[in-house]
């Protein structure tokens, strides 16, 4: 069976791990990289994860995963002085978790999905694949998108669902420094503050050079997700010089995330679109962030098999 699958970040990487051992399996990602919202990227000689930071483990499934990664030395753990349960990052940046995922697996990057006709997909450079099953991770709203300019009619109850899947924005800004800070275990979270999260990357290992990460609080990005992106990461950065000295910057790159965290979510951990062999899945469904997102996948994989 053809099984294609849009989206190469933790949730459709989860999904064709399973699937490939058994069908035809293609992933197609509008990105360079592999890794959707687990993203790493290099700001001079520096690198800053400026998706997803962490990610916590609850259920079982999960756990026997990551305890393989953490014996290969590609996840490790973070204790943060503001939290008492473990946190785990991915020890050369998040992106190398879904990246070690997608080792044995047929990935296609830089490949926009823009078309979804009866069974084939057509993407931006003109590209056509065709499918038996299909399975769409993208965040909802870019899901509706394409839908609608398939001009593909859902059914009521499928608008209803997608309806009520939700997204907070966040804006992010990775920032080259030129000496280390000293907060403590790497990491703070920010009470009533324009930015909620700082990390220091350096402290946590992944990068060689001093860099951090900010990410804003929702409310914040909900107010400046439109505005201009320079300006906005000058005001960020002036909003924490206890933490990080203006003299310390060398540069910095600001990140618009129109979807970050899923805040409200469908129940189950996928759901198939009314009479098609169209399935979604992601943070989405069932417990959301990169767990959830782990978890969707990995159910629908095996409710196919
Ligand atoms: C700023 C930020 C901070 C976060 N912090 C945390 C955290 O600390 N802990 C945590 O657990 N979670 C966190 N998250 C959430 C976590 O990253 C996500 O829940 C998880 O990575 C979602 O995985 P996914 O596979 O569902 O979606 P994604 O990672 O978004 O993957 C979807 C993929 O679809 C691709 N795509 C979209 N449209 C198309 C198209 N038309 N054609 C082809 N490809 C397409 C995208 O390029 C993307 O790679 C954070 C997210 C952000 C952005």
């Amino acid at each position: 069976m053809k099984i294609l699958i849009v989206g190469a970040g933790m949730a459709g990487l989860s999904a064709a791990r399973i699937l490939a051992k058994y069908h035809e399996v293609t992933v197609l990602d509008k990105g360079r990289g592999i890794g959707g919202r687990m993203a790493t990227r290099r700001i001079g000689e520096g690198v800053a994860d400026h998706g997803a930071q962490y990610f916590s483990v609850q259920s079982n499934d999960f756990q026997v995963f990551i305890d393989e990664l953490q014996e290969r030395k590609i996840v490790s753990t973070w204790q943060l002085a503001q939290r008492s349960n473990i946190r785990y990052f991915g020890t050369e940046g998040m992106k190398m978790i879904p990246k070690t995922i997608a080792d044995n697996i047929n990935v296609i990057t830089n490949e926009k999905v823009v078309e979804l006709l009866q069974n084939t997909l057509i993407t931006e450079r003109g590209n056509e694949y065709s499918f038996d099953k299909l399975i769409l991770t993208q965040p909802i709203p870019q899901v509706r998108e394409l839908l609608e300019q398939s001009s593909m009619l859902i059914s009521p109850i499928d608008d209803a669902v997608l309806n009520a899947i939700k997204y907070q924005p966040c804006i992010a800004v990775i920032a080259l420094l030129n000496k280390a800070t000293s907060f403590e275990s790497g990491g703070i979270m920010l009470d009533n503050h324009p930015i909620a999260w700082i990390a220091d990357n350096f402290q946590k290992g992944i990068s060689h050079k001093p860099t951090v990460t900010l990410h804003a609080s929702h409310e914040f990005s909900k107010q400046n997700l439109e505005g201009d992106l320079n300006q906005i990461g000058k005001k960020m950065l002036e909003s924490v010089q206890v933490f990080i000295p203006q003299s310390s910057i060398e540069t910095f790159q600001v990140h618009r995330w129109r979807y970050s965290l899923a805040s409200s979510r469908y129940s189950a951990s996928f759901y198939q679109l009314e009479g098609k062999q169209i399935f979604l899945a992601g943070d989405g469904f069932g417990i959301g962030n990169v767990e959830g997102a782990f978890l969707s996948g990995l159910t629908l994989a095996k409710a196919l098999l």
